[in-house]
């Protein structure tokens, strides 16, 4: 086992590792920005170090800084988190030639999978079904373009094969609108992803977003941890997740769960990873696969009690998974609230000083955040400043355990989506459960103020 790994990451992510990092006995080296000094795991921190200026292209993209980092504290291992530099392919390539371990899968299949165009490709190949859409990357002849949006079925959506976080998609009704679609979302990954390859899918109307975590290990291991479900979403972006996904027969997760294992096996997957689908009649539709840790999580880890972040650690140190697919089961319920300095219905990021920070507690309740009372929220980088994870033997637990554990929170100082989530948990529809990825929306466009 490493004896010392750095963070290279921020926020509650870089927390959640320092925990894991402490219960295996291993000593976390944390790096931050001038922007995070007052974090509190820096503040928890046996060894930290400042990597740059605020700016995360000078910090937390800043490659050298991190592996050089890593040099001067001794560190065996680099655990890249999420967002940042957790799917840059050249950084896993780097870290490894500097004769790091990367806490994650190869270069290699970050590299496949880090393209869109490229994973869906590997996963038709590997027999996991995807959503209609081009071949592959769109061609430049408009004439081309137009046959294959008439062959998938209007509405289509163009989406960009090095995006992410929700940006670098537009949907298109018809023919008219069409080319001048795909010339501005090209312009836009060009510049947003250093990458314009664009591809098409068809639109789908009604689908719920269902994802499967899987971990590997080296050993030729892998198993997946059920399903979660991250319907609720404002601009493609998660709000609320939960486990399992209500209502969808445990037949069909299993079916699909294998599919996952067995594609994993076939491209010598190792790490943890999520793969997402859109679900619609019944049916599943590959549209990405995440190489990395997701902020989801937690609702994974309560259903499974499994340590997702401590087995990244585990398996990446050579170690064999510690359980095999027959010892995974699902038990009750879990629900995560992302809570986001930002006002609750117009969305304007809200920075700056907590005054009061309360976090509730109880049976059934974990909170994953940096904050704390008296933090300063920096206004460099994501909205999201903490978690909110409840656990219950059935779904109306746990719906009972969020109002509760909303209800106990303050935070002060600062605008939060507290207020927001509040009313989604007593919103009829979401309580009735399977509510689609358009719901949020929706229910945002009828409750303006
Ligand atoms: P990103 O990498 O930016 O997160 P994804 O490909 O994972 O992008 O898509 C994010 C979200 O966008 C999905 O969860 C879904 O809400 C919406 N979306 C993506 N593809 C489609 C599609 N073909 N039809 C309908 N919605 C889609």
């Amino acid at each position: 086992m490493f004896k010392k790994i750095l963070v290279a990451n921020r926020g509650e992510i870089a927390l959640r590792i320092q925990r894991a990092c402490r219960e295996l006995g291993i000593k976390a080296v944390m790096v931050y920005s001038e922007a995070d000094k007052e974090a509190k795991y820096v503040k928890l921190a046996e060894e930290a170090v400042c990597i740059g200026p605020a700016a995360s292209p000078l910090s937390y993209l800043n490659m050298p800084a991190i592996i050089s980092a890593a040099e001067v504290t001794d560190a065996e291992a680099i655990h890249p988190g999420y967002g940042f530099l957790s799917e840059n392919a050249d950084f896993a390539e780097r870290v490894e030639k500097s004769g790091f371990q990367f806490i994650g899968p190869t270069p290699e299949s970050i590299r496949i999978m880090g393209d869109k165009v490229s994973a869906k490709q590997a996963m038709i190949r590997a027999g996991v079904p995807c959503v209609p859409g081009s071949e592959g990357e769109l061609p430049d002849d408009p004439v081309q373009i137009r046959r294959v949006a008439k062959s998938v079925g209007y509405p289509v959506i163009i989406k960009a094969a090095g995006g992410g976080g929700g940006r670098g998609m537009r949907v298109v009704h018809t023919e008219a609108a069409l080319i001048n679609a795909v010339q501005m979302t090209k312009a836009e990954a060009g510049v947003a992803f250093g990458n314009p390859a664009v591809y098409m899918e068809k639109f789908l109307q009604n689908p719920r977003h269902i994802e499967i975590q899987i971990l590997a290990d080296k050993h030729k291991n892998a198993v997946y941890l059920g399903e979660r479900d991250c319907s609720m979403q404002r601009r493609h972006q998660k709000v609320i997740e939960e486990a399992p996904a209500p209502g969808i027969p445990r037949k069909l997760i299993e079916k699909i769960g294998e599919r996952c294992v067995a594609a994993c096996k076939k491209i010598g997957y190792r790490g943890a990873g999520t793969f997402e689908f859109l679900y619609e009649n019944g049916e599943f539709y590959f549209i990405e696969m995440n190489t990395r840790v997701q902020v989801e999580h937690p609702v994974t880890e309560w259903v499974t009690g499994v340590d997702i972040v401590k087995t990244q650690i585990m398996v990446a140190a050579g170690e064999k998974l510690p359980f095999t697919q027959r010892d995974i089961q699902i038990r009750g319920h879990a629900i995560e609230c992302r809570v986001n300095a930002e006002d609750p219905f117009k969305f304007t990021p809200s920075p700056g000083r907590i005054t009061s920070w309360h976090m509730p507690g109880g049976p059934g309740v974990r909170v994953d955040s940096h904050a704390y009372n008296n933090y300063f929220v920096p206004p460099n980088y994501d909205s999201m400043i903490g978690k909110i994870i409840v656990h219950g033997d059935t779904r109306e637990q746990a719906l009972a355990r969020m109002q509760t554990a909303l209800a106990e929170t303050v935070i002060e100082g600062i605008s939060t989506n507290i207020p927001l989530h509040r009313e989604l948990m007593v919103d009829a529809k979401f309580m009735s459960g399977g509510t689609n990825i358009h719901y949020l929306e929706h229910w945002l466009s009828q409750h303006k103020r």
